[in-house]
């Protein structure tokens, strides 16, 4: 199977084409080894950092910006955004205070201060 993928790593954007075969992923197109270990990671176990709002109980109309702390397995990202749906949180909130503690092995933090 052949797959195109374009380098996100810097604004250079290479293109790339990944061709995979059983475990093996041969790429080419990049200009560095970063773009090549993208493209790999992307046919093996692409992930994302997943960014959302969470609404703030004690403020009216106030939401708080949020993002996972590390990246979660792309596949996972409507679970995320189905988890911070169904929370809320409490003013004060200072950036990097954990507003939920454990989803897909990771955090979810505030990326903006409510006071
Ligand atoms: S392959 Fe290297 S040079 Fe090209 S976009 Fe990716 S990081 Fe940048």
């Amino acid at each position: 199977m052949e797959r195109k993928i374009t380098c996100i790593i810097c604004p250079r954007g290479c293109p790339m084409t990944a061709v995979i075969e059983g475990d093996s992923v041969r790429v080419s197109g990049h200009s560095c080894p970063k773009g090549e270990e993208y493209a790999i990671h992307e046919c093996k176990n692409p992930v994302r950092t997943v960014t959302a709002t969470v609404r703030v109980d004690n403020r009216r109309d106030t939401m708080v910006s949020v993002k996972t702390e590390n990246p979660v397995p792309k596949g996972s990202m409507q679970e995320v955004m189905a988890a911070l749906r169904k929370i809320t949180v409490q003013a004060p909130i200072h950036i990097g205070d954990v507003v939920l503690k454990d989803i897909f092995g990771t955090k979810i933090v505030a990326t903006k201060e409510i006071l």
